[in-house]
């Protein structure tokens, strides 16, 4: 189970909150990028960015150049994770929304004890397989890359699905078209680098991506 702080407890719409651990994997699992918000030189700043997961934690990597990401070292940190699952078209306007499935995680990210190993999480959570596959950084681009942990302690999940939730009168006036759109996205055919030799098929790991 999650165990929401004052901070990270759902408010608004609080029926809409899931506290199960289970529910917070299947959020970061099906997203594919996060946004992770920080303050800067006193400033708010919010990036999107890939990341990968193992158990307890969450990486986050970047150029160890990158201002935002030296700024994060060891500074508190929010970041959110996002999947529109469709759009919500109610009888009124007001009531139009949104299927999702989303997470909010606060806590003080912190450089990765082992560097290599939450490259290796966020490498197989974009293209899953292909830190096997491809060659592996080497001492240089390790040290050009830096590596954050951010706990999965503090944490909360936020999901919407089903019909619209239409107010009596608007449904009485049954003139207005009411339902989902779901929303899918779908991978498509690899496109094949146009300096790949003839010869080497696409790999099972590319092609089973997003295959559940
Ligand atoms: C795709 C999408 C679209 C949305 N569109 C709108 C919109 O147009 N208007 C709108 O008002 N709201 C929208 N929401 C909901 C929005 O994210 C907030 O939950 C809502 O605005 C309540 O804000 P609050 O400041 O009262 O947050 P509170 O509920 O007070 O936030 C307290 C804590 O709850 C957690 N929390 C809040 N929201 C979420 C969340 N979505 N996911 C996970 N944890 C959360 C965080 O830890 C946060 O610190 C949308 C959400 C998603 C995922």
């Amino acid at each position: 189970m999650l165990s929401p702080t004052p901070r990270s407890t759902i408010g608004r719409k609080g029926h809409r909150a899931r506290t199960e651990r289970e529910a917070l994997e299947e959020v970061l699992d099906a997203g594919l990028i996060c946004h992770l918000a920080l303050i800067v030189d006193g400033s708010p700043i919010v990036l999107p960015t890939g990341y990968g997961r193992d158990r307890d934690t969450l990486y986050l990597h970047g150029s160890s150049g990158a201002r935002s990401l030296r700024a994060a070292s060891g500074a508190a940190v929010c970041v959110a994770v996002t999947v529109v699952d469709g759009v919500v078209y109610a009888r009124s306007t007001n009531n139009h929304s949104m299927n999702y499935r989303s997470a909010v995680i606060h806590g003080t990210a912190t450089p990765a004890t082992d560097k290599e190993h939450g490259l290796r999480m966020i490498t197989n959570h974009l293209a899953p397989g292909s830190w096997e596959h491809a060659r592996q950084p080497n001492r240089r681009e390790l040290a050009a890359t830096s590596v954050l942990a951010l706990d999965l302690t503090e944490a909360s999940v936020k999901m919407r699905g089903g019909p619209p939730g239409d107010d009596a009168d608007d449904i009485a006036a049954g003139t207005a078209w009411a339902g989902v759109l779901p929303l899918r996205q779908v991978w498509g055919e690899p496109e094949p680098a146009p300096d790949l030799p003839a010869g080497i098929p696409v790999p099972e790991h590319v092609l089973r991506h997003g295959v559940p």
